[in-house]
């Protein structure tokens, strides 16, 4: 079976699927001819699944605490209910079906009767016999869905990822990411680019037809995936991966080399990191320093606000790590296409312009008070900067301001030590662009966002993939804009920066240069190739 798609990092992956499945799966109805052997499957698949949940429920207790980490407990409890088990094993009896087929109609049949009970708590308890059925459904179809920090080295075939799955995952086990949906400026599609992983959106693949444990050929330049390969198209794919490996290795030549232009134009290039864990891949592609450390994904795949604490010994890490290096940690910038339940946002027709980013902070200052000490905490490991996302007038940048000197009094209140950080904004929509130069003269330094402000500025949903032909970042009015920050920022003596995706784009890199543009944020796997490509300029 071989599919087309969009290509969103050009590489090339081999390696056994793992297709995850969103609960919704329809689940087959199958004849067995052993119904006391269908019978054992459905009692080894409920003891993986109170595994399972034992191991949840451990983690929550230290994460959130015994009454929130009870619901895995009562989970473990439904799952030996005599009444649950005995109508599944029954059904494969009589029936001689498979055990999917029995658990998924039990568990519609079980949570109908508790969702028609007047009793509140029984009610509730509708949804929990649909999550127990779906966790069994996943063990006995082997779709390995949930335990996804577990997983062997795959390809992930999906319908779609979002940003909070995605970040469950161990990056270093993903070959490759196969989507149905999906959006070239997706935060997958943004995590596949950092991690070097092959991935193609857009994948018009019937996720029944493919299995967890086959084979795949990812190929990112051609913008296809083979599934199911021949021995023929397996050798060529591990051809083309070495011959990938030759050219990275050309680059690694470049390590330690500085970003300058011929005529001895110099640009910082810094890296884009989404985790603590990603400084790896900085130092490993020998990026200047962090340029947009998207400091929302310590908030996201977890129930409940991180702490002061956890989030201090985050940026502390990092900035120790970087060793003096400049870390340029954005405040939160959740919301839009980042949701996060705790938060309970709500529910709102035009997220991507809604409740999101600085807007939460300055109306919810308290969550933001805590990013702020911890912050400020961690000054005194590194080099950090903070970064304030989605501005749109100098009385946000206000507001903003004093709320750090408030964080600042009660630091010295207490006699806990920091240091003056330099503070900057993300220029991401027009209204920065268009009053940048009173800006300028409040913050240190811009960086440009040229994700949200493409989106802004055309009017295109940068997660809309129907609008992908219409999203251009090329576009002269980005490309004015852009030119008029950086004039803008240097008037005042600041200097202006890049840390959307059009940073990274090649063909931009020249006129990048020219404009004047001081740093350029990426993937760090991009470092290297827009190094080689400045020196060549
Ligand atoms: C941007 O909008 O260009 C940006 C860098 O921020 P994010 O992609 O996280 O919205
Ligand atoms: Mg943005």
């Amino acid at each position: 079976m071989q599919f087309d798609g969009k290509s969103v990092y050009k590489g090339i992956a081999l390696g056994p699927v793992l297709v995850l499945k969103r609960h919704d799966t329809q689940v087959r109805r199958r004849k067995v001819e052993d119904a006391e052997a269908e019978i054992g499957r459905a009692k080894t698949a409920k003891e993986q699944a109170k595994e399972q949940l034992q191991k949840l429920y451990d983690k929550a207790l230290k994460e959130v605490g015994e009454s929130n980490a009870a619901i895995f407990e009562v989970h473990q409890m439904m799952l030996d209910d005599e009444d649950y088990l005995e109508s599944i094993h029954n059904m494969i009896r009589t029936e001689m079906v498979n055990a999917s087929y029995a658990v998924a109609v039990t568990g519609d049949n079980f949570a109908e009767m508790f969702a028609g009970m007047d009793d509140d708590y029984m009610k509730a308890r509708a949804a929990d016999v649909r999550d127990i059925s779906d966790r069994l459904i996943r063990i006995l179809e082997g779709d390995g869905e949930k335990e996804l920090s577990a997983m062997e080295p795959s390809v992930i075939v999906a319908d779609d990822l979002s940003p909070s799955e995605t970040v469950q995952m161990d990056k270093e086990k993903i070959l490759g990411f196969v989507t149905v949906h999906g959006s070239t400026n997706s935060h997958t599609a943004i995590l596949a680019r950092m991690m070097n992983i092959p991935a193609l959106i857009g994948v018009p693949v019937n996720l029944e037809e493919v299995r967890t444990g086959m084979m795949a050929v990812v190929d990112g330049f051609e913008g296809k995936v083979i599934f199911g390969p021949d021995e023929e198209q397996c050798a060529q794919a591990r051809r083309r991966m070495e011959e990938e490996q030759e050219k990275r290795r050309l680059l690694e030549s470049l390590k330690g080399k500085d970003n300058v232009t011929s005529d001895g134009r110099h640009i910082h290039l810094y890296a884009n990191i989404g985790s603590v864990s990603d400084v790896g891949y900085v130092l490993e592609n020998d990026a200047g320093g962090i340029g947009l450390f998207r400091s929302e994904f310590l908030y996201l795949g977890r129930d409940d606000f991180p702490t002061e604490e956890e989030q201090f010994q985050a940026y502390r890490q990092v900035a120790q790590t970087m060793a003096g290096k400049k870390v340029i940690i954005r405040t939160l910038d959740i919301g839009a296409d980042k949701q996060v339940d705790y938060f309970q946002l709500g529910k709102e027709d035009n997220p991507a312009m809604g409740y999101r980013a600085i807007r939460i902070c300055l109306k919810q200052p308290e969550i933001f008070k805590t990013q702020l000490r911890a912050l400020l905490r961690a000054t005194m490991y590194g080099n950090i900067s903070i970064m304030y996302p989605m501005i749109t007038s100098v009385e946000e940048v206000e507001q903003i301001f004093a709320i750090v000197k408030e964080v600042q009094r009660e630091l010295d209140e207490t006699g806990i030590p920091y240091r003056q950080p330099e503070q900057g904004i993300m220029v991401e929509t027009p209204a920065a662009v268009m009053i940048s130069d009173e800006l300028a003269q409040l913050v240190d330094f811009f960086s440009i966002g040229t994700n949200d402000l493409t989106q802004y500025t055309l009017a295109v949903d940068r997660q809309n993939a129907r609008l992908d032909d219409f999203y251009h970042p090329h576009h002269k009015a980005i490309l004015r804009m852009i030119k008029m920050v950086v004039d803008n920022a240097h008037k005042y003596g600041k200097w202006a920066g890049i840390c959307g995706e059009l940073g990274a784009d090649l063909e931009l890199t020249e006129e990048f240069v020219r404009m004047g543009l001081d740093e350029l944020s990426v993937a760090p796997s991009m470092i290297l190739r827009i190094r080689k490509a400045v020196r060549e300029l």
